[in-house]
């Protein structure tokens, strides 16, 4: 059992108000808070160590360095990567995600495939489409029911030997579905397709295993996670970062650079050009050992308690329409009442002092699948609670009454 009144203490937003009333932040999917470690992390880096990394023999540059180091071993333990080296630090997903759809230039011609997921992420498309672009390949997309399901069937049907790339995301943003990642990666591999999973969602919920999936790829963003905005980790397995060509020159990604040739620097500094976001990534790694002090699984049976409590007292709402209603999912809430634009709803909501989000969630094709503009969505993470959903229930059938 978590001791949630103990958790929220850690998070010193949790004790402000909002138009006059307690702060109910549901946007957890957009971005977590952050808890007081972290942010007593980011002042220490400033006051006590900051220096540029990788580069100086004085003591504040090696200590820089040694706490970015410790941090990306860290996070490859907390993600069972094999190699250190494996681990890059990027500014979030869609930076990991573009730093590989870009690389894949190479390797995808004319007449091959990329594949996606019905509910992607934009920034789980846009990319690929690039890619395909670039290079005259085409874009497949894997289907979905109505209950926001992967149709696993369609996706085995659209697999043969001209797909490279399968890329999808592990829990979508907009629906809260967990995807079967792991059977998407083996049918996927016998095809001969690279598999890149995007764990924006997964990895402030689940925990994750990347050599117990074999993907090939996999990224995520800090801020999602209670870590620093600007922070995110691309894995990738050695083989394929050793073969991806570099994302951007400049210092620390090169061996040797003359103006006839330059080489590159090992793994990970290849794909790490520039100065990082040092404090960042640094308490990215103080983001994880946090989330690990409390305990992924702890986290996923709380928020697992706190969406079927949500599901329940929400579905009792007349006009009611849950959008996301997959067997497997995460504490996400997407819904939309009767008549009503999810805009006007969120409004009324936000004066009540309860953080949703509304719109389409960059994910506009998963709301043309619904054939709705967008939903009111509430995201949970382990410092909710209860009586906070209660409030959400109220504030909504408050803004029925006053817009139905
Ligand atoms: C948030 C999110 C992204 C993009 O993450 P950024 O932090 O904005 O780079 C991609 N995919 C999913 C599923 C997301 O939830």
């Amino acid at each position: 059992m978590l001791d949630i009144q103990a958790i929220r203490s850690h998070f010193p937003i949790l004790t402000q108000t909002v138009n006059g009333k307690p702060l109910v932040y549901f946007d957890n999917a957009a971005t977590s808070q952050k808890p007081q470690v972290v942010i007593d992390a980011i002042s220490k880096y400033y006051s006590e160590i900051n220096a540029n990394i990788h580069r100086g023999v004085h003591t504040l540059s090696q200590l820089a360095t040694d706490a970015y180091e410790v941090s990306r071993h860290t996070i490859q333990r907390h993600i069972n990567a094999k190699h250190a080296h494996e681990v890059l630090f990027t500014s979030g997903t869609t930076h990991g995600i573009n730093l590989v759809a870009n690389g894949f230039t190479q390797f995808v011609k004319a007449g091959d495939a990329v594949m996606v997921s019905a509910m992607e992420h934009h920034s789980n498309i846009v990319p690929w489409q690039m890619l395909c672009e670039r290079t005259g390949a085409s874009l497949r997309v894997i289907p979905m029911n109505e209950k926001g399901e992967l149709v696993l069937e369609e996706f085995e049907k659209l697999l043969d030997e001209n797909v490279k790339i399968v890329s999808v995301n592990h829990i979508s943003n907009a629906l809260g579905t967990i995807n079967p990642v792991k059977f998407i990666i083996d049918k996927a591999h016998a095809v001969g397709a690279a598999v890149f999973i995007d764990g924006a969602q997964a990895s402030p919920h689940l925990s994750i295993d990347v050599q117990a999936l074999d993907a090939d790829f996999y990224a995520f963003s800090g801020h999602k996670m209670c870590g620093p905005t600007g922070t995110g980790i691309l894995y990738g397995k050695e083989a394929w970062l050793n073969k991806l060509p570099p994302y951007q020159g400049g210092g620390e990604m090169i061996k040797e650079v003359t103006f006839e040739k330059t080489t590159y620097a090992d793994l990970p500094h290849k794909f790490e050009a520039g100065t990082p976001h040092i404090a960042g990534g640094i308490v990215l790694g103080t983001a994880v050992d946090y989330l690990n002090s409390i305990g992924l699984d702890n986290i996923a049976a709380y928020e697992h308690e706190l969406l079927e409590y949500g599901t329940q007292k929400l579905s009792e709402i007349e006009g009611i329409q849950l959008v996301g209603t997959a067997k497997e999912k995460a504490s996400v809430l997407s819904f939309n009442l009767a008549g009503i634009h999810p805009y006007d709803v969120g409004t009324i909501v936000d004066k009540m002092g309860i953080a949703v989000r509304t719109g389409h969630h960059c994910a506009q094709p998963v709301m043309n699948a619904f054939c709705i503009p967008g939903t009111i969505r509430a995201s949970f993470a382990f410092y909710n609670t209860k009586q906070e959903i209660d409030a959400l229930i109220a504030a909504v059938k408050k803004a029925q009454m006053m817009l139905g």
